[in-house]
């Protein structure tokens, strides 16, 4: 677990099931279709019932790199920001631009709407198969250097599910605001 300051944004991380986050928005481990999934896009839709798919039907799929909003529904978060990040292995010199497009364009929505705090999964780090270290580095990196240039978010949190993970992005969360943030 790891809390730092930057630029007046909160960004930490815990450990825990990212679909019982209270938060403005959890950001959801999608694939292009929408459509619902397993892991973190599994726990999403089930915590969110079946108006989310509904809703998700109408939005017609997503490009990988981009994300795009719903309501959270039965979720305790007020939204969901559903993103697609890329398959590792299919991706080659793409895949951290790639990654890094996942947590700008889900943040960029986040403040679009006026939103506060917004959770992400360890995107790609499942089915996707994005080696848990270097995902860490490249999703540490965009989040310190958003929130360096946009003020607004007051928390941007990520919900690791398990410790070999906690321990990646708590870490590089921690070398990546050595530059621009301070530990409280
Ligand atoms: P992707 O298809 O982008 O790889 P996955 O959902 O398969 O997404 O996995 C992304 C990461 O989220 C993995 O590290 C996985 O262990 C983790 N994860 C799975 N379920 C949850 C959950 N309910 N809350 C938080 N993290 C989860």
């Amino acid at each position: 677990m790891s809390s730092v300051m930057v630029n007046g944004t909160r960004v930490e991380t815990v450990r825990g099931d990212i679909s019982c986050e209270q938060v403005d928005a959890v950001v959801n481990a999608a694939n292009r279709a929408l459509l619902g999934g397993g892991g973190v896009d599994g726990a999403i839709h089930r915590g969110a019932g079946p108006e989310l798919l509904a809703e998700c039907k109408a939005l017609n799929g997503c490009d990988t790199g981009d994300a795009k909003m719903t309501r959270g529904y039965g979720l305790p978060a007020k939204h969901i920001i559903h993103t697609v990040g890329p398959v590792y292995s299919e991706s080659g010199p793409n895949a951290a631009r790639r990654l890094a497009s996942c947590h700008r364009r889900s943040m960029e929505i986040a403040i679009e709407h006026g939103l506060k705090s917004v959770a992400f999964p360890a995107i790609s780090c499942g089915v996707y198969g994005y080696p848990v270290d270097e995902a860490a580095h490249v999703a540490a990196n965009t989040v310190v250097e958003f929130v360096t240039e946009h003020p607004g978010l007051e928390l941007v949190r990520f919900v690791l599910f398990n410790d070999e993970a906690l321990r990646a992005f708590s870490a590089q969360i921690e070398r990546a605001a050595g530059a621009g943030g301070h530990t409280p």
